[in-house]
């Protein structure tokens, strides 16, 4: 049955429709993962809560994520899986190669205990369930990996959320397409009583949270904190040019993500800004921002969710530029990844983190970052048997690719050093046909081997390796054909949200599916780069979101300088500096933090009041023993 807002005990529009109230409990900046279940936790605590969100959509980076989580010893159908995992594995894996000494170990533990309960409790309070599938962690090579600790979205129905599903940001379609997976077709399809990914996830969560008596505002930028006698005790928040007090009898939770679209944050911070963005805009760190004029201590302001980019001729989102992420193309053979010098310079298999962190290493002798820009070079095999980005493998070769039919009219179109390229190219031809990476050790673990051979496995299953010399239009008549079916079905396993039910059907298939690219060998990420004609797409730094922010205790209360908490103030998810430092522990790895430290520091703000925290803080300065 369609929800209309009348139906909810919260409400969602902008201040001049809805008003904004004077005071409540808990206010919490950001409408994207972490803020929504600080706001959920909150108002299931009893507290009155108001979510005040900059843009005109919900959802932040969340929305256009795989919304995926990475909860270790998680329990979800871990027979289907066939995977075991616990506490103590998850530690060996968090706290190995000398991490043990970066990390806070509080906030770490408290991440491993609470993630679990939260997987759970999102289950229990919305329409929503987890898939867990299987994922290799992006450090497979350390001991205490898995392979099972991604949980994805499982679907979502819109229609509890009624009227309110406009203000959710749709899905993206472009950023996330994987090649060789099919996407004309999930494109072509029309699946609208199903969400799935980021918007699952931020539907699930809002409709909860309205349900349960959330206000959200939207095109509400938080632009100061009210803070007085030592404690934060609201925002001020900017509506119509017209500014209004917000008083937060509990606390204030910042959610507002990272700094990103900030040039003048990351020039400080991160040396210059990213050259294309992955994330939406407005993540202009104003969580660091309010959080240093109040005497926050900032922590991981140098860590970074990395990803690297790809723009596409006119894909954007809401009006400006929108890089894909790349993610196993860099993977596959044939290939390699050159810099602006034509010189390989990483194992291109390596997660995008740890990929998109070496594109942005300095020069210490140019100060330049050689790797910012860089090309995939890759030749008629690879083409013939991946295509990109959805495009048919062999099919027709897209503007935005670079094409010559040597590798010298490659590099002098590229603008790259063409002896150099001719050199990379060699070296690796000469070792990959052997199987093997001397001087990257690309296909060494099991995630590099992992994207090598889930593409060509998934992509088998596609209609475009099945019928190779279907026509655009006979693609078209396909998907529309299909499309009311699979829509029909995906909207009843959504209605019906019963997780249990299908993970019992869904996990083990996609298991059996999956599994075998485990056993994968080296030859599936290795394959010279020698058939012409010869490919180059450009690839530029960028990042998914920045990880610094005020440091929190496990609570998710914000720290001074001289370590004592806040009263009143929280922070989490990309706001806040994230518990692992940057570290990405695999599939899930910002989406699972945010959501664990909203739950914390919601759940907090909901049983503290304000002013007698910040008087338990003062006792406890003038008397340190005190605990
Ligand atoms: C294409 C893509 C795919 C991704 N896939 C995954 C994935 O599957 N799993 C994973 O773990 N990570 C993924 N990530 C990264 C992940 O999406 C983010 O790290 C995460 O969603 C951040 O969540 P958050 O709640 O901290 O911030 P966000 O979801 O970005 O929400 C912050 C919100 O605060 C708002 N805001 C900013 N300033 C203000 C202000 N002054 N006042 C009020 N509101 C404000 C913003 O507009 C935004 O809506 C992906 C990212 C991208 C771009």
């Amino acid at each position: 049955m369609t929800s209309t807002s009348s139906q909810f005990t919260g409400s969602i529009g902008t201040v001049s429709e809805k008003g904004i109230p004077d005071e409540v409990d808990v206010v919490v900046v950001g409408s994207g993962g972490a803020g929504l279940m600080a706001a959920l936790t909150a108002a299931k605590q009893g507290a009155r809560v108001l979510v005040v969100e900059s843009r005109e959509l919900v959802g932040g980076a969340t929305g256009i994520s795989a919304g995926a989580a990475w909860i270790p010893n998680h329990g979800f159908s871990t027979k289907q899986l066939k995977v075991r995992d616990d506490l103590d594995q998850a530690r060996r894996y968090i706290y190995g190669q000398g991490r043990d000494q970066v990390l806070d170990h509080a906030l770490v533990e408290k991440f491993l205990e609470t993630g679990p309960h939260v997987a759970r409790y999102i289950e229990e309070h919305t329409a929503f369930g987890w898939i867990p599938t299987i994922w290799p962690d992006y450090r497979s090579d350390i001991d205490g990996a898995s392979i099972g600790r991604a949980l994805f979205p499982g679907p979502y129905s819109p229609e509890g959320l009624g009227e309110a599903a406009k203000f959710v940001r749709p899905a993206l379609t472009t950023g996330m397409a994987k090649n060789p997976l099919p996407f004309w077709l999930l494109g072509g399809m029309g699946i609208d009583q199903a969400w799935l990914a980021g918007p699952a996830l931020v539907g699930a969560l809002l409709e909860a949270g309205l349900r349960a008596g959330v206000d959200v505002r939207v095109e509400a930028p938080a632009v100061r904190l009210l803070a007085d006698d030592s404690m934060v005790s609201g925002v001020v928040v900017r509506a119509d040019g017209v500014e209004h007090t917000v008083r937060a009898a509990r606390g204030v939770v910042l959610a507002s993500g990272g700094f990103e679209s900030s040039t003048e944050l990351t020039t400080t911070h991160l040396q210059a800004p990213f050259g294309v963005q992955v994330s939406p805009d407005g993540h202009d760190g104003i969580a660091v921002q309010l959080a240093e004029e109040i005497g926050a201590d900032l922590t991981g302001m140098r860590d970074v969710w990395w990803m690297p980019g790809v723009q596409l001729p006119g894909e954007e989102l809401e009006g400006r530029p929108l890089s894909r992420v790349f993610l196993g193309e860099r993977a596959l053979p044939h290939s390699i990844m050159v810099n602006s010098k034509g010189e390989r310079f990483a194992n291109e298999a390596l997660a995008y983190d740890q990929f998109g962190a070496i594109m942005r290493e300095v020069d210490p002798e140019t100060g330049t970052m050689p790797n910012a820009t860089a090309w995939l070079i890759f030749d008629q095999t690879y083409w013939d048997k991946f295509g990109i980005f959805g495009i048919t493998p062999g099919g027709e070769v897209p503007d935005y690719l670079h094409r010559a039919d040597t590798l010298s009219e490659l590099a002098n179109d590229i603008g790259v050093d063409e002896a150099a390229l001719r050199a990379s190219v060699k070296r690796f031809n000469s070792s990959a046909r052997q199987g093997h990476d001397p001087e990257f050790q690309r296909g060494e673990t099991l995630f590099d081997r992992y994207f090598g051979a889930y593409y060509p496995r998934l992509g088998s299953y596609s209609p475009d390796a099945r019928f190779p010399a279907a026509t655009a239009k006979a693609r078209q008549r396909l998907a529309a054909l299909i499309g009311p079916v699979v829509n029909k079905l995906a909207g009843r396993a959504a209605r019906s949200n019963n997780p249990e039910k299908l993970r019992s059907v869904v996990v083990g298939p996609l298991a059996r599916i999956i599994r075998p690219v485990l056993d994968s060998p080296r030859s599936s990420v290795l394959g010279p780069v020698d058939e012409a004609p010869f490919y180059a797409l450009e690839v530029h730094a960028s990042a998914l979101g920045t990880v610094g922010g005020p440091r929190t205790d496990a609570r998710g209360r914000a720290l001074s300088t001289d370590g004592r908490a806040i009263a009143g103030l929280y922070a989490a998810g990309n706001a806040g500096g994230a518990p692992t430092k940057g570290f990405y522990g695999g599939a899930g790895g910002t989406i699972s933090l945010g959501l664990v430290f909203g739950y914390l520091a919601g759940l907090d703000a909901a049983q503290h009041s304000t002013r007698s925290d910040a008087e338990g803080e003062l006792d406890r300065t003038r008397h340190p023993s005190v605990a």
